[in-house]
């Protein structure tokens, strides 16, 4: 190139992004290098359960910087075992394994239920995985994915991930056969376009895999970490998985994830997992931040309400505007448009200073900061109502 490269050309391309840089963030609100605010529905990607650099994470983060950041995975350290403690306390998980990424702890759970099919079940390795359903971007949790638009990638796929439907058991059951080992969901489709399982079909799971001898491991990397208003989704439909998964929200904005298991699946040898920063005291320090905030009663009982005034806040966008359904749960909620215009409105609404997100053409999902306000809450709606608004009339004039 003769011309100086721009400074954007030195990362891979690998999706469209608009040109700011973002800078700082407090709460719900960005800012660009241009000194531009921005208000953050998107968070991201429901990973920001608290906010951006939330003073509690930050200073957990310092503060365990400047005493240990990693002795090495082969030795014990303090914030790892008080955050593992903390979660299988509130769960009826009996043992965690930290990861970096939700594809890694994914990958890890994938793992575990072969091993599990190794040692208890003659070699048993299919898992049941759904249509619409995403579990990350490694190689096996590509295959675990049900995205049209993974199928024709990096193939071959990684073998053994049978697809049923959503709310369907009849699929699920059709797809059992002697290799099958696991069925593996998340509770709400997020990157599908927020789908909700719904709480009887999640029963229905739990005892089908019961009677099948088949473990059932739940993918709460986006609904978990009080998202939905209970510390994990699951417990909405009142079961207990044998695996659960959790990632985004348990760091709070670091790159911390967790592959949870019961006393019965957590079946891993030495030799069979491990990696070299999992488990690092400073993640695990910004866990425990996260997990002391999130795990409050009134702290999750605000989700609810937050959510619940998101929801009726969007149905009535939707009635005055002639939208389609509002669906989720707590603060993960879609808006169906039933027009392939999200992408446009996700534009304009960046243009004006809102953060939205379009898991799929015709949907707007919004994941905010769990303690997002009421009145933050309003002037996202009135944006999106002046977008709406506007986008009406143009449509009426063509
Ligand atoms: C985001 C997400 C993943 C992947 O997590 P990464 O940290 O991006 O690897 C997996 N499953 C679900 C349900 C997710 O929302």
């Amino acid at each position: 190139m003769t011309n100086a490269p721009h400074p954007f050309d030195a990362l891979m391309d690998i999706t469209a992004r608009p040109k700011a840089v973002f800078i700082r963030g407090a709460g719900s609100y960005l800012w660009d290098d241009t000194r531009k605010r921005y208000l953050d529905f998107v968070q991201g990607w429901a990973v920001n359960c608290l906010g951006h650099s939330p003073p509690a994470v930050a200073e957990a983060l310092a503060a365990q910087a400047k005493r240990l950041l990693t002795p090495s995975p082969a030795f014990y350290n303090a914030p790892s075992l008080k955050l593992a403690k903390a979660l299988v306390d509130h769960s009826c998980f009996d043992q965690v394994f930290f990861a970096n990424s939700g594809a890694e702890a994914n990958e890890g759970a994938i793992k575990l239920a072969r091993k599990y099919g190794a040692v208890h079940k003659n070699g048993a390795f299919e898992i049941i995985t759904f249509e619409g359903g995403f579990h990350g971007r490694t190689l096996a949790t590509m295959s675990a994915s049900g995205k049209k638009v993974f199928e024709p990638l990096f193939e071959p796929k990684v073998a053994g991930f049978g697809k049923a439907r959503l709310n369907d058991l009849a699929s699920v059951e059709a797809l059992i056969n002697d290799h099958t080992i696991a069925v593996m969901l998340e509770p709400i489709q997020g990157e599908a376009g927020v789908w909700p399982a719904t709480d009887q079909f999640l029963k229905g799971l739990r005892e089908l895999t019961k009677e099948h001898g088949l473990l059932l491991i739940v993918d709460e990397i986006q609904t978990g970490m009080g998202r939905t208003g209970r510390l994990f989704h699951h417990e909405h439909a009142g079961i207990e998985p044998d695996i659960m998964t959790l990632g985004k929200g348990i760091g709070g904005g670091v790159p911390l994830a967790a592959l949870l298991a019961t006393e019965r699946a957590s079946c891993f040898e030495h030799g069979d997992q491990g990696g070299t920063f999992n488990g690092n005291p400073l993640m695990c320090a910004a866990g425990l931040a996260v997990f002391e905030q999130v795990n409050r009663h009134e702290f999750l009982k605000a989700v609810t309400d937050t959510g619940l005034f998101l929801e009726s806040e969007l149905q009535r966008l939707s009635a005055r505007h002639g939208l389609g359904e509002v669906r989720g749960r707590g603060l993960l909620l879609a808006l169906d448009l039933k027009l392939p215009i999200a992408g446009a409105i996700v534009a304009q609404a960046f243009e004006a200073g809102v953060l939205l997100n379009s898991p799929q053409p015709d949907t707007l999902r919004f994941m905010p900061a769990l303690n997002v306000t009421r009145q933050q809450i309003g002037d996202m709606v009135d944006c999106l109502d002046a977008i709406l608004t506007k986008a009406g009339a143009a449509r009426r004039v063509a």
